[in-house]
């Protein structure tokens, strides 16, 4: 069979919610359709107890054309093997010419392992992605050489995979309406490898640096004479999330899930606060989507100031105080209002 149409993994959160990486991957999947003479766009969901109706109506809402879930109650937690195996038994009968997941911890595993099987290329960490105009195949943009160079990358094997992070690309409702599929994937004749010992539940998305409104992110600056606590303070009193430069994580202020920027997150918040950050275009690439930036910094001369819609020059050790000062007195007058 001819590979055909685009292929979506549909991650969801503990509480069966689609993840908003979806969601922005279906919104960049119309404009692929659009080059590739409107093939279709399914999107594959896989689980336990899921809600049919609701899960149809919102994939279509972004531009899903049919819905494929996958329910049984071996599927209650994302287990590698059940996932994968499933995920990839789909591509292969369907097949499509392209497949796109979010780069969350989950895509990556279940990308990386489709993607063996089926023994094609997968570009991982794009930052855009097209269709080529004469050869019809996807480009997938992808930062290289350190983020000195970006490389344009066309998959010559099908199906052409792409892992994308959230917070990539804006996601758009449209007035869709999508069908659903039913796929009949044996369960019982998939070898589970993996055996639970033990389990503790985390929820993710409320300690995810990616959807936070609000983030008071800190740099080398502020790696010295509790800094970072006075960032934590800022922080808490914001109702914000911490986060911070590759130098705040290798220096043990911040971890790997908190750095922003090119190897760490790409976030979206209405306001980034930048505290003792210079501007490295790595840390840029993961807060340009940010709605404010403002930046603390003793440098007039820091890059960040170029992209900062409200600048402060100074020492962040006299800066913060007053910061959280002023934030504790709006919060007074608020409340004797
Ligand atoms: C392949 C690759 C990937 C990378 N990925 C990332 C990434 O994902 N995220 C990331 O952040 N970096 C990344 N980097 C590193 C990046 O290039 C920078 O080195 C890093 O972002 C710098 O961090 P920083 O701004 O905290 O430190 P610096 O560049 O050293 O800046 C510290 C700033 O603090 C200011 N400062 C110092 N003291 C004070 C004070 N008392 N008050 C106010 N300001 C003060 C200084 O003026 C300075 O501007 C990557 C690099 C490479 C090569």
């Amino acid at each position: 069979m001819e590979p055909n149409g685009i292929l979506i993994y549909a991650q969801k959160d503990e509480n069966n919610r689609i993840e908003p990486v979806v969601k922005e991957l279906l919104t960049k999947a119309r404009f692929l359709k659009e080059k590739l003479w409107n093939q279709r766009i399914t999107v594959c969901v896989i689980g336990e107890r899921i809600n049919y109706e609701n899960i149809i109506n919102e994939l279509g809402s972004y531009g899903a054309d049919e819905v494929i879930i996958v329910s049984d109650d071996r599927l209650k937690d994302y287990n590698k093997i059940y996932y994968s195996e499933i995920f990839t038994q789909i591509a292969k009968q369907y097949p499509p010419r392209i497949i796109l997941v979010g780069a969350t911890v989950q895509g990556k595993d279940i990308a990386a392992y489709t993607s063996t099987k089926l023994e094609t290329g997968l570009t991982a960490d794009c930052t855009d992605l097209d269709i080529d105009d004469k050869s019809c195949l996807l480009v997938s943009t992808r930062p290289t050489f350190g983020g000195k160079l970006t490389a344009d990358i066309l998959c010559k094997t099908f199906p052409q995979m792409a892992t994308v992070q959230q917070n990539i690309f804006k996601s758009e409702k449209t007035e869709h309406k999508a069908t659903a599929v039913f796929n009949w994937i044996d369960i019982d004749k998939i070898e589970n490898k993996i055996e639970v010992i033990n389990k503790t539940t985390k929820n993710h998305s409320s300690n995810d640096i990616s959807n936070a409104d609000i983030i008071v992110a800190g740099g080398l600056g502020a790696c010295r004479d509790n800094g970072f606590a006075l960032i934590y303070e800022l922080a808490a009193k914001l109702n914000a999330m911490v986060a911070g430069s590759r130098e705040a994580y290798e220096r043990g202020y911040i971890t790997k899930s908190q750095q922003t920027g090119q190897t760490g997150k790409i976030v979206a918040p209405k306001l980034y606060i930048a505290v003792g950050i210079s501007g490295a275009d790595q840390h840029l690439a993961g807060i340009k989507n940010s709605g404010k930036i403002i930046a603390i910094n003793n440098d007039k001369n820091a890059p960040i100031f170029k992209y900062a819609d409200i600048g402060i020059i100074g020492d962040l050790f006299k800066i913060l105080p007053e910061f959280i000062a002023e934030v504790d007195k709006d919060k007074e007058v608020k409340n004797e209002q």
